[in-house]
């Protein structure tokens, strides 16, 4: 449990994590690189402000949309649109798994 007390700095912001795509900041999005180059001060930071993407880039994971995101900075692309159709949730004889039965 934190103490309520407890302080974030630019390294927790940017600590990251498994699926990590993007960061929302103010609402636009950036790609981790440029995410750190966005000026939201020194820190450190309180918790509210920790949680607050209009006060502190806020990571997204795993992060999907009917539309393609791209970076505000780079025009890079972050995730949307193709990717989500990739992702199949199989349906009937869909899986390769069904040659034991
Ligand atoms: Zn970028």
């Amino acid at each position: 449990m934190k103490p309520e007390t407890e302080t974030y700095t630019r390294a927790d912001v940017f600590k990251g994590g498994p699926g990590l795509c993007a960061y929302a900041f103010r609402a636009a999005l950036y790609c981790p690189a440029c995410a750190r180059g966005l000026d939201f001060g020194p820190g450190p930071f309180d918790w509210l402000t920790f949680c607050d993407s209009e006060s502190v880039p806020s990571p997204v994971f795993f992060g999907e949309s009917d539309a393609a995101e791209f970076c505000d900075t780079c025009s890079g692309f972050l995730y949307g649109a193709d990717g989500a159709e990739e992702n199949t949730d199989g349906g009937p004889g869909a899986g390769p798994f069904d040659w034991e039965r």
